[in-house]
């Protein structure tokens, strides 16, 4: 059987007038179902250009990325959309929350996208919130909550149209100590109840652990691939 995720020999090259940017060179790896995984890194390595390629945010130079037995980036624009909204949920590092939106509104977004109405929407929605400990704040706006509280509302929408991924880059990068352990037991809890594919960009060794596997990326390069299933069993 094929993996859900699979990369086959991957670069990714940008240019800046003159200069080739080598952000990428020759990735490939596979992906499976239900895990979790995480890419860590230092900054500059090419942790955030990988997850981009991953999600179809951006094209490879070279090579391919085969999700679910299809090749995203032969798709068209419009496609990779539709495949997006049923298969892909994002949480990004700084949130990006529509400020004009609710919580309630901002979770909401990936059902309207897809044509569920409104009853249903703002049901689902306000059970999701409930769900990430944020009943209190259904009718909140962005910049009346908390960055941790911003990260659960993310978290929320990322998750609502129950996609089979769901990718994340530095979710906790702007947050606490304490939140960033509440938001990560948060994201793996609701992953792994669903049986969701999870993969998370990091620079932090500890929240790595919480992966199945952590894939060392050093200089657009896999530096090595480490299972830590077999370490967790043992505790
Ligand atoms: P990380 O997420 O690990 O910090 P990135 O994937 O963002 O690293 O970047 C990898 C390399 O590619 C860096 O050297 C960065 O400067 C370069 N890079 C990323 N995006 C672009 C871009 N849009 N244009 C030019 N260079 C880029
Ligand atoms: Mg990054």
């Amino acid at each position: 059987m094929s993996s859900l995720i699979e990369v086959k020999n991957v670069s990714k090259y940008y240019r800046m007038g003159e200069e080739k940017i080598v952000a990428l060179e020759n990735i490939s790896l596979t992906m499976e179902k239900g895990k979790f995984y995480c890419l860590l890194g230092t900054s500059g390595s090419g942790k955030s250009t990988l997850l981009n390629l991953l999600a179809g945010l951006e094209k490879p130079s070279r090579g391919q990325i085969i999700i679910k037995n299809t090749q995203i980036g032969k798709m068209s624009e419009s496609k990779l959309a539709k495949f997006r909204q049923n298969n892909i949920g994002f949480v990004f590092q700084s949130y990006n929350l529509m400020p004009m939106l609710t919580a309630l509104e901002n979770v909401s977004i990936p059902l309207t996208f897809k044509g569920v109405r409104r009853k249903v929407r703002d049901q689902r929605a306000s059970n999701l919130l409930k769900a990430v400990g944020l009943e209190g704040r259904l009718n909140h706006r962005p910049n009346q909550m908390s960055g941790g509280q911003q990260q659960r509302v993310s978290i929320a929408r990322a998750f609502i149209a129950s996609p089979e991924i769901v990718f994340a880059d530095e979710p906790t990068g702007n947050l606490d100590t304490k939140t960033t352990q509440e938001v990560m037991d948060l994201i793996t809890f609701m992953a792994r109840k669903n049986n969701q594919t999870l993969v998370i960009v990091t620079h932090d060794i500890e929240i790595a652990h919480y992966a199945d596997q952590i894939i060392y990326i050093r200089d657009g390069n896999i530096e090595k691939i480490e299972d830590t299933t077999e370490n967790k069993e043992a505790l």
